[in-house]
């Protein structure tokens, strides 16, 4: 047996990243965000070209030796084209925070008049939380979402795109589990002479699949992580109309970010190709049919779901009517005792703080890329049903632990 590099160099690093594989393998992820990328992905953003300093874009580098880098790099961009039927595509971004932060600095001046989702309400750090530079840096306004039925008020983003006249409205969220009208904001954007960001971070994969209505046609800008639905490595990406491409490039680099990633980079080429083939268009329904029937389950048992289910991978649990004592986080940390990792999330009307929050956010990628089906899904509920319902419970928690982990067996990550 030959031992890694790693284990021989820094035993240290190594036993930590296998202690994590196995957290990985062996627990129920249902944190909306996250997802397991595949080997191939891995072993692209685990290569050599994490050496490569190639600032600038392909045929236009500030070094030397760059041919191979480019061809990976026009791969990217051609494949990310095809997926989303969009004229530009700029693969550099960092995260999605960095696509989010070049888009504003390519149209904005400080001060420029920003319409977006407040994150209590599901939107994002980036979209003009005041801690954010995006709300440091821009007059922030915000459009409500219907108290009653946690959807858009899309009257209101109306009315406010009108009365204020935003340079730009956002559009895009973290915690929303309805289908958003992109066609409909990018009308309002274009009548009432703003820009429009859509923001598809969490929905990309739903989108490319054509499960979920895509913004390209009516936004100016889509950004969006190749971490989350799309199943990439972890990365942003920023797609725009062709009269765009030249001022995006330049805020994405030199604006705000020096060398590219190009091993990470090499990883969004590889998730792109998988993106492309039928079996993806499979696996984001499976997604679907699997929150679907997590909310159904969990509705059924008691459990109160915002806006009565979901239209999309994700859910949000608002703990309140059925366990009016435990808060958001406490809930979370007792779940992930019994072997399933959630967050804790503000609900509408929400009543407690962010940072105890009431309510529960409950996702399916990952799940679904490691096999699991509707049935899993009703054992996941069942389990989270019942370690909620006695908080205190120490041996159910490790019951259930025991139970996660047979299930989990049974799906095994393929590292
Ligand atoms: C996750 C997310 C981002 C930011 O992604 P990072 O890669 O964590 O910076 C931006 N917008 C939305 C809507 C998101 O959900």
């Amino acid at each position: 047996m030959t031992i890694s590099p790693l284990a021989q160099q820094d035993p240290v690093v190594f036993r930590l990243i296998q202690n994590e594989l196995h957290r990985q393998n062996n627990g129920i992820e249902l944190i909306a965000s996250e997802n397991f990328a595949s080997p191939a992905v891995l072993e692209a953003v685990g290569s050599i070209l994490t050496h490569k300093y190639a600032e600038g874009y392909p045929g236009k580098r500030y070094y030397g030796g760059c041919g191979y880098v480019d061809e990976v790099e026009n791969l990217a961009i051609e494949r990310a084209k095809q997926l989303f039927s969009a004229e530009h595509a700029n693969v550099q971004p960092h995260s999605g925070t960095q696509a989010n932060l070049a888009v504003y600095t390519a149209v904005l001046q400080p001060r420029d008049k920003i319409l977006t989702l407040s994150l209590e309400n599901g939107g994002h750090l980036t979209h003009g939380h005041s801690k954010n530079l995006s709300g440091m840096l821009y007059e922030v306004l915000h459009y409500d979402i219907d108290p009653h039925t946690g959807a858009i008020d899309y009257g209101s983003l109306e009315r406010m795109a009108f009365q204020a006249h935003p340079k730009l409205i956002t559009i895009g969220a973290s915690a929303y589990p309805k289908v958003i009208d992109f066609e409909r904001v990018g009308m309002i954007a274009r009548a009432s002479g703003a820009l429009m960001l859509a923001d598809i971070a969490h929905i990309a994969g739903l989108v490319v699949a054509g499960l979920h209505p895509s913004p390209v046609p009516h936004a100016d800008f889509v950004t969006t992580t190749t971490h989350k639905t799309l199943c990439g490595p972890r990365g942003g990406m920023i797609l725009c109309k062709e009269k765009w491409a030249k001022a995006i490039d330049g805020s994405v680099f030199p604006g705000s970010q020096g060398g590219p990633l190009m091993h990470v980079i090499a990883g969004k080429a590889v998730c792109f190709w998988e993106a492309l083939r039928p079996e993806f268009k499979t696996y984001q329904g499976q997604i679907l049919e699997n929150a679907r029937v997590l909310a159904t389950e969990l509705q059924g048992l008691g459990l109160a779901i915002v806006g009565g289910g979901t239209e999309n991978h994700l859910m949000l649990l608002d703990l309140r009517p059925s366990f009016p004592e435990l808060t958001g986080r406490q809930a979370a940390a007792v779940l992930e005792r019994a072997g399933i990792t959630t967050n804790h999330n503000t609900v509408p009307r929400e009543t407690r703080s962010p940072f105890h929050a009431s309510g529960l956010r409950l996702g399916t990628p990952a799940v679904t890329t490691r096999g699991m089906r509707e049935h899993e899904m009703k054992s996941i509920a069942s389990w989270i049903w019942e370690t909620l319902s006695s908080p205190g419970n120490v041996g159910l928690q490790e019951n259930i632990r025991a139970e996660v982990q047979r299930l989990c067996q049974r799906f095994p990550l393929r590292y």
